[in-house]
């Protein structure tokens, strides 16, 4: 690439998953490209690269004690207007990533968070709070329907650390700004892990998954942070919200509950108390094929309901495994990949076990040189980095995700896959729609569906919209959640809207208004008017 084109990309640091990392090269990308195309079936054009233009200048100063935590930087703001979903990798490319935050702010300590918020009151501005910014629901970037009043990013990476460490209670008190590797890296030397891993866990923090209730990569047993929190305290508008330390409760409905999944409406967590564990050291794996996606499913079923809960229990398309590079799968089949871990005691008895439950139901043992579960895994690690590669040569590349009881399962299954792709040929063209179980319960799964089809160039933006509304709208009417684990953010407004009671809706509007009388906590965040359609 000539060295002008270079000087006006867009920073990699803007919409790049690493953000010390480097942007793939346009030769890096052509020597891609034949493979894609081969492994997707259609052509692909010329890698594009975007350029930052002039963004407005910042519509508010802060108060002169709180100046140094300000930034306006553009590339900082460019990087704080958007999340890490689809469509906000492509705004993040072509640099149209307006509105942008007037500033970005980064307190290092709550009570800064709590001065910023005072003074947020007074300068009239909305306050966006951003931990890891790995949202893909169009969480953390300010929307045009707030744009009256100007609005700042408060990057929380700042209050950052493991606190304190409860060994006899097997807790830890944990500052919300933290990134997954340094809440291992700092309990490690205790034995002790939060053994929570989202696919993001790189790039996101202990604030935002409590803010978005994320889940982590174990299928089973404590899969949503919600099942690790003790205590969670938070500073709203009117006050700081501290609940106390519990290992249960039934004192009425849980203020924790309240602020899970709160998603910086309600105010901005600080810190946690979260219960965690002893470090795995026994671990045994193990490949199984079934003869179809649906047989599968029903294997997993059985296997839940028979009260084994092995940490690992991914079922993977047969498309999706062959992509992935697993050996040994066909189209028509599908990968379940098991996996059993203990601090205490060895797992292979227990992982036997459960290779019997689904063996019973019909499943093929892959034999232990396999190395079909270790290629997906490696493809799950690499999908990051590979997605903003695909995106690049012009590949509409997003995923979604649901949960469903089992009774209705295959019907959601079917329904979704054909309304996708049914959308996928007449907006595309082409494409194809793939699925797998990310998390499973006695009473039902999450299905996590991935798309890949080719973009028009300049309209994969809109392209992808109606594929997702086509998508969601199956969801709801086959019985499933608008999302499992993603979080509602703008993208899922409307859906979440129409899922939930209106009557709880109204409470939970007057809950935000009664912490947040003036409205500044993340504005026209689940406004079913100001959806992903703006973006
Ligand atoms: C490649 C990839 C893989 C992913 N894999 C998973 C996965 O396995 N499981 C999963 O659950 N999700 C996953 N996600 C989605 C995302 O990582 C999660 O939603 C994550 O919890 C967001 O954390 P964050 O720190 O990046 O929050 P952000 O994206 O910065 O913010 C998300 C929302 O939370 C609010 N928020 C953030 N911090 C605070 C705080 N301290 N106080 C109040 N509100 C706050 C923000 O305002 C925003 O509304 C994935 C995303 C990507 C891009």
């Amino acid at each position: 690439m000539a060295g002008d084109t270079m000087r006006r990309m867009v920073p990699y640091a803007v919409w790049g998953w690493d953000p010390t990392g480097s942007p793939p090269t346009a030769d890096e990308l052509r020597q891609l490209r034949p493979t894609v195309e081969q492994s997707l079936g259609f052509s692909l054009g010329e890698p594009r690269f975007g350029q930052l233009g002039e963004l407005p200048p910042p519509r508010v100063r802060l108060a002169a004690a709180l100046e140094p935590l300000g930034s306006d930087d553009p590339a900082d703001r460019a990087r704080h207007a958007i999340g890490r979903s689809y469509l906000d990798l492509l705004r993040g490319l072509n640099g149209a990533v307006e509105p942008v935050p007037d500033l970005v702010v980064r307190p290092t300590t709550p009570a800064e968070v709590e001065q910023v918020l005072a003074w947020a009151g007074d300068a009239g501005a909305g306050v966006v709070p951003f931990g890891g910014g790995s949202s893909v629901v169009g969480g953390v970037g300010p929307v045009p329907a707030a744009a009256e009043r100007p609005v700042i990013s408060l990057d929380l990476q700042r209050l950052s650390g493991v606190l304190e460490v409860d060994r006899t209670s097997r807790a830890a008190r944990i500052a919300a700004g933290t990134l997954g590797p340094a809440v291992d890296a700092a309990l490690r030397p205790d034995g002790l892990s939060l053994r929570f891993f989202p696919q993001s866990y790189e790039q996101s923090t202990v604030g935002g998954w409590l803010a978005t209730r994320a889940a982590g990569h174990y299928a089973t047993k404590l899969q949503h942070i919600d099942d690790l929190v003790e205590s969670i305290t938070a500073c709203t508008p009117v006050g700081w919200w501290e609940s106390r330390r519990l290992p249960g409760s039934g004192a009425g409905p849980s203020p924790d509950r309240m602020l899970l999944g709160s998603e910086g409406s309600l105010g901005v967590i600080t810190e946690a108390w979260l219960r965690v564990q002893d470090r795995p050291r026994h671990r045994a794996t193990a490949s199984l094929v079934a003869g179809s996606f649906p047989s599968g499913a029903d294997a997993v079923r059985l296997l839940l309901q028979s009260g084994l809960a092995p940490a690992t229990c991914r079922l993977i398309d047969g498309v999706e495994a062959t992509t992935s590079g697993a050996p040994g799968v066909a189209a028509g089949e599908a990968l379940l990949v098991l996996g059993a871990e203990s601090a205490s005691h060895p797992v292979e008895d227990e992982l036997e076990a459960a290779v019997a439950v689904v063996e019973e139901a019909g499943l093929r043992r892959l034999p232990p040189t396999s190395s079909a579960g270790d290629a997906w895994r490696n493809a799950f690690k690499a999908a990051p980095l590979l997605r903003e590669r695909l995106a690049l040569l012009g590949v509409i590349v997003e995923t979604f995700e649901t949960a469903v009881p089992w009774a209705h399962f295959p019907a959601l299954h079917r329904e979704v896959t054909a309304a996708v792709e049914n959308a996928l040929h007449e907006i595309c063209g082409g494409g194809r729609v793939t699925c797998r179980l990310t998390h499973a319960y006695p009473d039902g799964c999450a299905p996590y569906f991935t798309v890949l089809a080719p973009g028009r160039p300049g309209s994969e933006a809109g392209q992808w919209r109606d594929i997702k509304s086509a998508a969601s709208d199956a969801v709801l009417g086959a019985g499933g959640t608008i999302t499992h684990h993603h979080a509602v953010g703008r993208d899922h407004a409307p859906w979440y809207g129409q899922q939930r009671p209106p009557v709880f809706a109204a409470a939970l509007a007057g809950a935000r208004h009664a912490v947040d009388p003036t409205g500044l906590m993340n504005p026209g965040l689940w406004d079913t008017d100001s959806d992903m359609h703006y973006r």
